[in-house]
């Protein structure tokens, strides 16, 4: 039935890497917003304390009485707790109680699974969700990578930053092993770009050989304009021509493509 297939389509894909600001917060917003222009039904899920995902689609955490928080501990349904945003997409909102969250789950059997079995309940609506994992491997990153299909790894272009790359891979296998056996590293999302310089993209080059990682294609490149969208609560496509966001409808595209027809993903090695 069209239900069936609609169910075996949705994709579940997290963004995570323990390093902050590295723009997997943008990440998400951007993808979420680019694909929900495109028509999809989108679902993003706030999995940090910070609750900038949320902030940032136009949602005060310290107003929120219902978040993702009472929804992995069991205490709330999850339909209850989603808001809907100006971006088109679906939040499942977070506030600082998250950070509770890490000691009250540590102590349940099968707490990696809350989020997966949260939305499995809500999956059959959209065609994409995104996870916007912490800035840490705990058990909310843990949670984000036991209920994803895929996971992609933001990675600001800098000789230092991907530093933790290793330890976030092992934390990967590690799930894949463990939790989730169908886990699927997507590849790194080169972000804080700067195009002009040879040191981004030989950075870039030295990542994806160590790591054996695609690197997905465009780069987002650094825009003062991003800061400012995000700074001010507006909607984070705002700035529709900047080269930012434009560079993250290109890649939502190129994602789409992949998931839904089955399109090689576009990867820096097949375009230099
Ligand atoms: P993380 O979620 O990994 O901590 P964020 O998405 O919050 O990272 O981004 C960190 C900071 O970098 C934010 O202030 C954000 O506005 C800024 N930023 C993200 N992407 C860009 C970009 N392409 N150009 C300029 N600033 C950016
Ligand atoms: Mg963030």
């Amino acid at each position: 039935s069209l239900l069936t297939s609609r169910l075996a389509m949705t994709k579940v894909l997290a963004v995570a890497n323990q390093k902050g600001g590295v723009a997997k917060t943008t990440t998400v917003a951007s993808i979420g917003a680019a694909l929900a222009a495109m028509d999809l039904s989108v679902l993003v899920v706030d999995l940090d304390p910070q609750g900038s995902l949320t902030f940032s689609l136009g949602h005060d955490p310290d107003l929120i009485t219902t978040s993702v928080h009472e929804v992995l501990l069991g205490e709330a349904d999850i339909v209850d707790a989603l808001v809907s945003t100006e971006d088109g997409v679906t939040l499942l909102p977070a506030t600082i109680d998250l950070a509770g969250a890490e000691a009250l789950l540590l102590m349940r059997p099968g707490r990696e699974y809350a989020l997966k079995r949260a939305l499995a309940t809500v999956a059959q609506d959209y065609d994409v969700i995104l996870l916007d994992c912490p800035p840490s491997l705990g058990v909310l990153t843990l949670n984000g990578l036991t209920a994803a299909d895929e996971v992609a790894v933001p990675l600001q272009c800098e000789t230092l930053a991907h530093r933790g790359v290793g330890q976030l891979l092992r934390t990967v296998t590690e799930v894949q092993q463990i939790t989730n056996p169908d886990l699927r590293l997507l590849g790194v999302i080169p972000t804080l770009y700067d195009a002009r310089t040879t040191h981004s993209r030989d950075v870039l080059a030295d990542v994806s050989d160590r790591y054996d990682l695609p690197v997905l294609s465009p780069p987002i490149p650094r825009t003062v304009r991003f800061a400012e969208a995000s700074a001010s609560g507006a909607s984070v496509m705002a700035g529709r021509k900047n080269k930012g966001s434009q560079a993250y409808r290109e890649l939502s595209d190129n994602l789409w493509q992949h998931w839904d027809a089955g399109k090689p993903l576009v990867t820096l090695e097949a375009t230099v």
